[in-house]
């Protein structure tokens, strides 16, 4: 298997940032060094399921944006798997720039074939779907993201003992498989809590169609759009790195931190709740967020 079990625990730290409540944080960014947090989880069994079928000429395709934690992480299980891979990813206009972004490039870097299409084409994934598996029978084709029902199976290995004796489940939500995930395998007395890195108003019933359980709820915390960094989520994860010595990233769970600590200093939480967060990993993406923010010179992330 190329994707194999962790052969030690994943930590559950706690952050003492407050009295009244109980913060932790459970680091599935540790889980592998190149295939981070829950995109690890989320191709588990996509992956493992497909080569466990042999097929004669392996072949990986996935979708993406320019930053994708998704890309950069299907790129490194074709290189270290000696599969070749193709990544479909938003934007013409980087046909050109792939080198000046440290995403693609390490792609690149790993074998990956990149194939850089419109917007509109984007938008439109299905259709490129049927024509790629048309085109390449035998490939895996993974949708964005990683999420689907594959996808779940694997969410369900970041659940364990140790997360049952918690009040509150909270993840950072893209395209919604995490969540879902969590959602249909946490305990029935567990509530879930998604902090949505995107502004989409159809998520819910995304997730809803994948868990078919309603025991979530979807908290807006993209701070002004997806993708977007502002000067107060760089202090805050500086800050938090500062205090907690965890580095977090600008896309994703960086904001559901700090909406979480919003969250507690509202009182959202009942006093003596046990909350636990999962740190969904991309850190590679600092890289490539510090490298814009220098171009505006703003402070960068540390
Ligand atoms: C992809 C990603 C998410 C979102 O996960 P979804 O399953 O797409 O909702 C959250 N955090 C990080 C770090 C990610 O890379």
């Amino acid at each position: 298997m190329i994707l194999q079990l962790p052969t030690e625990k994943i930590p559950i730290q706690e952050i003492p940032a407050n009295k009244t409540i109980k913060l932790f944080i459970k680091r599935e960014d540790l889980i592998h060094h190149q295939i981070s947090g829950n995109k690890y989880w989320k191709l588990f069994f996509n992956i493992n399921n497909y080569l466990a079928k042999k097929p004669k000429k392996p072949y990986i395709i996935t979708f993406g944006g320019a930053f994708s934690n998704h890309i950069s992480a299907v790129s490194a299980i074709g290189n270290l798997a000696g599969i070749p891979t193709l990544g479909i990813i938003r934007g013409e206009e980087l046909k050109n720039k792939w080198r000046d972004n440290p995403t693609l490039l390490y792609a690149k870097r790993n074998g990956m074939n990149l194939q850089f299409v419109t917007r509109e084409e984007y938008r439109h994934k299905e259709k490129l779907t049927e024509f790629l598996q048309n085109e390449f029978p035998e490939a895996l084709i993974i949708p964005e993201g990683g999420t689907n029902k594959e996808a779940l199976e694997g969410v369900k290995m970041m659940l364990n003992d140790e997360t049952k004796d918690f009040d509150y489940l909270c993840t950072a939500v893209g395209t919604g498989g995490t969540i879902a995930g969590i959602s249909k395998y946490c305990e029935d007395n567990q509530k879930v809590i998604g902090f949505k890195a995107v502004d989409d108003a159809s998520l819910e019933n995304k997730i809803l169609e994948l868990t078919l359980k309603k025991n979530f709820n979807l908290i807006d915390s993209c701070f002004g759009g997806y993708g977007k960094i502002k000067d107060e989520n760089i202090r805050f994860i500086n800050d938090f790195k500062d205090d907690y010595g965890i580095p977090l990233e600008p896309i994703y769970t960086g904001k559901m931190m700090q909406k979480i600590f919003e969250l507690i200093d509202e009182n959202y939480f009942p006093e003596n709740s046990r909350v636990l967060c999962f740190h969904t990993g991309g850190l590679q993406g600092i890289e490539g967020a510090n490298l814009l923010l220098e171009k505006q010179n703003r402070n960068l992330i540390i």
